[in-house]
């Protein structure tokens, strides 16, 4: 084997990509604790048309028997630190659940060290199938923006103004959308490529480390218990980010900085009706948790406003308010905003040499708590929303709710990259472990700022660029 893969989320799969289409001569396989959903492996259970079948790959992404359900696909690490902490096990992990929103980093979200992030992202977004295009006839779309640009743009550099949310989906011309899952990321490339090989069900209880260098990976079928070792020429380890130090640290590497700087997105959440929009041709009721009525606006980050919002049609709507109060449909709005954590060594998933998780893996706890600078922060999101609230019409309730710590489900920062290996990092700019030749990691854990925007393209775009280093090295 040339390259061993742990985890086929959206990172994973990118690592599967760019190899099949760059080198198809190298032997690859995926290894995959969860199972197998859907045909191509990796879709997103949003694209299964039938409700109950829908809930059963769910409720099948949901984790050894007895975790806690978190959101609908995910079950729940558990703990005081982030008690919204949770994580999908199934082919494409929680890149079969998520709403496939995928803003750009701006200012100091973006990685400086990395001259050729803007390429990256590019091809990130080839990758997942972005689209900034696919609610542009959404018919109250046009009017969410300009209120919100009026309230926001000012002052802010072209980039980072009001506009539509880039999106992994495709919408077809009868209307129907069809989201990215890492099916859309293993491409056609992949699932042709004969020297790549996913094995679901496939746990990797260990990376193999021999002399300094990873060998291989050993990996517990769990459909009969049997254990293999599997020798690899290099291995990647994009298994989450809490999973992926989990995995380093059973494997005995363990960096100082290894499930340090965890960070999630404080989050802020609030609904609005839509002041004076008119009724529609078209009801939504039943179409997609995300309507062509109203579309998905982003208010970018900026410096100044360190803020990611994003505001898109409620599943609820439109449910009645009250008797005789029924919202006309898309004219309920939510607002989502994200804070950038104050990002400090303390803050990390910490793992038990003794007590086991339900893999039979290191039992992690979570060390993390808001700082006074992340709690002006969130006073000044909440702030923010109230703003965007207004410009936009009446809000439901008196104040924004805001989400326990983990509910962003956007961790990040666990195995970041860095610079240099001076004990802040885990990997270097081409996500390679320091001191261990042959071992990647992937994932949202290797993003080393603190982004508020949604963390998957930026990741997918850091997966691009390991991918091509073992293209070259190997
Ligand atoms: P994952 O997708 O989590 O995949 C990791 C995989 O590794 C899992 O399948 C897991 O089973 C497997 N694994 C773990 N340990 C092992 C092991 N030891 N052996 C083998 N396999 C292992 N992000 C955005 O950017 N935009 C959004 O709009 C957005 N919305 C979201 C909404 C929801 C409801 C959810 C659940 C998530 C959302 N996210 C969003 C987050 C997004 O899904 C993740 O950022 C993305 O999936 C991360 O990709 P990944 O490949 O790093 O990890």
């Amino acid at each position: 084997m040339d390259v061993a893969i742990v985890g086929s989320g959206p990172c994973g799969a990118a690592y599967a990509r760019i190899l099949s289409e760059t080198r198809p001569d190298l032997r690859l396989a995926t290894f995959e604790a969860g199972p197998l959903l859907a045909d191509p492996p990796g879709g997103h259970v949003k694209n299964i048309a039938d409700p109950a079948a829908r809930e059963r790959a769910q409720r099948r992404s949901e984790g050894p028997g007895g975790s806690r359900r978190g959101r609908p696909g995910t079950f729940l690490l558990g703990g005081e630190g982030l008690p919204a902490a949770a994580m999908s096990t199934n082919v494409g992990g929680m890149g079969a659940h998520w709403t496939a929103a995928c803003p750009r980093p701006g200012d100091s979200e973006r990685i400086g060290f990395l001259p050729d992030l803007d390429d990256l992202l590019d091809e990130a977004e080839r990758l997942l199938g972005v689209s900034a295009h696919a609610f542009d006839d959404a018919p109250f779309a046009a009017e969410v923006r300009k209120r919100l640009a009026a309230a926001f743009d000012p002052g802010r550099s072209e980039d980072r103004r009001v506009r539509p949310m880039p999106l992994a989906v495709r919408c077809d011309p009868d209307g129907a959308l069809t989201w990215s899952g890492a099916d859309v990321v293993f491409g056609e490339a992949t699932r042709r490529n004969e020297r790549h090989t996913l094995f679901p069900e496939a746990l990797v209880t260990r990376v193999l480390v021999e002399d300094g260098r990873a060998c291989g990976v050993l990996v517990r079928d769990l459909r009969d218990g049997g254990e293999h070792e599997v020798r690899a020429a290099r291995v990647v380890v994009a298994a989450d980010a809490l999973r992926t130090p989990q995995l380093l640290w059973a494997s005995g590497v363990r960096p100082a900085a290894l499930g340090r700087y965890l960070n999630d997105q404080p989050q802020v959440v609030f609904a609005v009706r839509l002041r004076d929009v008119g009724p529609l041709e078209i009801d939504p009721r039943g179409r997609s948790r995300i309507v062509r009525q109203s579309g998905v606006s982003w208010v970018p980050f900026t410096d100044a406003e360190p803020f990611h919002g994003q505001v898109m049609q409620l599943d609820a709507s439109p449910v009645p308010l009250a008797p005789d109060d029924v919202p006309a449909p898309g004219s309920i709005v939510g607002l989502g905003w994200f804070c950038a954590k104050d990002v400090r060594a303390e803050d990390r998933v910490e793992f038990d040499d003794t007590a086991r998780d339900g893999y039979g893996m290191p039992a992690m706890r979570i060390q993390y708590r808001l700082t006074v600078r992340d709690e002006a922060a969130l006073d000044a999101a909440r702030a923010a929303v109230r703003r965007a609230a207004s410009a936009l019409g009446e809000p439901l309730d008196d104040e924004p709710i805001t989400l326990p710590p983990g509910a962003s489900l956007h961790y990040q920062g666990t195995v970041r990259m860095g610079r240099a290996d001076d004990g802040t990092s885990v990997c270097d700019p081409s996500s390679r472990v320091w001191g261990v030749e042959g071992l990647h990691v992937a994932g949202n854990g290797v993003i080393p700022t603190a982004t508020a925007c949604n963390p998957t393209l930026t990741s997918v775009a850091l997966a691009v660029a390991g991918a091509r280093r073992i293209a070259e090295e190997i």
